[in-house]
């Protein structure tokens, strides 16, 4: 049986007899003694064996990278001058008496022992091997940590920990479902849920008050960094509370866990009105560690002989805003250049800027490709309205106001990380007072939520103007990162039958997609709201890592792979047969 850990032993064991069992992260051969490097889950010890234990020494000489091995020996002192302090083990070895060897190993396919840049597909598809390196353990590690530390507190809180189907019909938060065939009920569908929504909502109808569950959620959409097709949800509801009540308890967990764990303290954590977010930042998720704000000046350039400016500041879905970077002067042209075409992948079809030399001298300190289209004295007044000073950049962004925010507001941050402007390493707010819904491309509405936030007004306010109406759904941010969001929910049927009707869904079909949920409206349905964390992103922020990928165990590459089992796969024949599904001869063929 194992003594101890190998990352667990330190002087107080000196003398003792231990037994260490573990993977050869590294063998060395000093002429007469070998030393090896034995990890598990908790650390390395150092292993020593020298000649005079024969039978363990020839064991030691054949052992490879990563084979298993349990090691009986005595732990002693480390001779002076070569003692580790870097390592938590370092002070001791273990002088090995005997040495098993549990099992060999093949040579791995990229190097265990140290950081090497392999690439992520060979790393995803040994993963097995990949979550031996130190690193990344801790980071599943530090995952169950938050955990189990969400869980506490949510029990503290008297949260209720219950479990709702992964089976179940389409739950609406704006993606793709995947769907599941039935084979007893052929041609019918269950949907994997994207949220636990509305059955969280209707544990709400049965008076279990408050729950959580740590929920996987299924979303089909197009990947990036920050997205997988399944994910972890940290999902949450609670009755007879107000928005006020939900987001303080909310941050508490949140404040406390970045304390407890992080040792980190957030010095302020304020609560941003959309527009506000939008008005200064072009984003509902704004990275509040960078000290930049949008400027509008529509107003100014309105009537200036200069259409690309002219024109989106006369168009009322158009915005013109300026970004003043304080000391962005020493920005070089190729930069410029690539801060364009980075604009344009946000669809921004160039990037204009000033940059600000000498004031004094009125607009022919002002060093620009632009003045001469404003002239003097916009330019001076743009100037004056953002307060500019010599050694200062301006870049504008004109454009639809939906271009802009995005453009600019990437441009915002890209820059403030460019040029290190951040004030602050964590900057977390709450973004309130969201609208409940915005335009589709063919001028319908969605809700910018889901279709069961409640707005802020009467159903007749709704009716009247929807698309100034706004929601109680709120947002945790965290350093530009969405973290969290959520409502307080509709929970009365005639306000619910409102909403789907201005969303274009007529009572026929609101019956056949959410008929459980109206009729769960109908009898007693307490007043109710709550939210979700994305559990993934939240550990990818407190690991600093730079994907969600890094902090779950098995994850899908950017192509929905499992690159590991290769999934999704083909089904044979007979499979398919019985769920009644024929798959197209064209698709065949081309996979
Ligand atoms: N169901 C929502 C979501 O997945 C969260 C919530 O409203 O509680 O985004």
């Amino acid at each position: 049986m194992r003594s101890h850990y190998c990352g667990a032993i330190n002087e107080s064991h000196i003398d003792q007899e231990v037994t260490l069992y573990g993977w050869v992260h590294r063998r060395r051969d000093h002429g007469g003694v070998i030393f090896l490097d034995l990890r598990d889950r908790e650390g390395i010890a150092q292993v020593v064996v020298d000649p005079d234990t024969e039978d363990a020494f020839a064991k030691a000489e054949s052992v490879r990278s990563e084979f298993v091995i349990a090691i009986k020996g005595r732990i002693r002192r480390r001779p002076e001058g070569t003692i580790n302090k870097d390592m938590p083990t370092g002070a001791v070895e273990v002088l090995g008496k005997e040495l098993t060897i549990l099992n060999a190993s093949a040579t791995p396919p990229f190097q265990l022992d140290g950081y090497v840049d392999v690439g992520e597909d060979t790393r995803l598809k040994n993963r097995f091997l990949d979550l031996r390196r130190p690193e990344m353990l801790n980071k599943l590690r530090f995952r169950s940590k938050v955990t189990s530390y969400i869980r506490n507190f949510l029990d503290g809180q008297d949260f209720m920990d219950v479990e709702t189907p992964i089976l179940t019909r389409a739950t609406p938060e704006g993606a793709r479902d995947y769907l599941v065939p039935s084979r007893t009920q052929p041609g019918s569908f269950f949907a994997l849920p994207q949220s636990p929504q509305l059955f969280k909502q209707m544990l709400m109808v049965s008076g279990v008050d408050r729950y959580y569950q740590i929920a996987k959620c299924f979303r089909d959409e197009d990947l990036r960094a920050d997205r997988q097709p399944e994910f972890t949800q940290v999902d949450i509801e609670c009755s007879f509370v107000d928005e006020n009540t939900l987001m303080n308890i909310m941050e508490q967990m949140v404040r406390e866990m970045f304390h407890d764990l992080l040792n980190v303290d957030f010095s302020s954590f304020p609560r941003i009105p959309y527009s506000e977010a939008m008005a200064k930042y072009g984003s509902d998720k704004p990275d509040l560690r960078i000290p930049l704000e949008f400027t509008d000046v529509a107003d100014l350039v309105a009537p200036v002989d200069f259409k690309v400016f002219a024109g989106p500041a006369k168009d009322p879905k158009g915005r013109v805003v300026a970004l003043r970077v304080p000391g962005g002067a020493s920005i070089s042209r190729k930069q410029i250049d690539e801060y364009t075409k980075y604009v344009g992948i946000y669809g921004a079809k160039g990037l204009a800027w000033i940059k600000v030399n000498e004031l004094e001298k009125g607009a022919e300190g002002l060093q620009s490709p632009i003045v001469k289209f404003l002239g003097d004295d916009v330019a001076m007044q743009i100037m004056s309205r953002l307060g500019a000073e010599n050694g200062d950049i301006v870049f504008f962004g004109a454009d639809k106001a939906k271009v802009v925010n995005e453009a600019i507001g990437a441009l915002r941050v890209k820059v403030g990380e460019d040029l290190d402007l951040f004030t602050c390493k964590w900057a977390p707010c709450w973004v309130v007072d969201f609208p409940m819904f915005e335009e589709t491309s063919n001028g319908g509405l969605t809700a910018i939520h889901h279709p069961f936030t409640s707005p802020a007004c009467s159903p007749a306010e709704l009716k009247e103007s929807p698309e100034s109406a706004l929601s109680q759904a709120y947002d945790m941010v965290l350093n530009g990162t969405e973290l969290g969001g959520g409502s307080i929910r509709i929970h009365d049927g005639e306000m619910q039958k409102t909403v789907f009707g201005i969303l274009g869904i007529d009572d026929e079909e609101a019956q056949e997609k959410f008929g459980f949920l109206l009729d769960a409206l109908k009898y007693g349905c307490p007043p109710h709201g709550g939210l979700a964390f994305g559990l993934d992103r939240l550990v990818m922020l407190m690991t600093d890592s730079q994907s969600i990928r890094e902090v779950i165990a098995f994850p899908k590459n950017q192509s929905a792979t499992c690159m590991l089992t290769q999934a999704p796969g083909t089904v044979d024949a007979k499979q398919l047969k019985e769920l009644n599904i024929n798959v197209r001869k064209s698709v065949k063929e081309e996979s």
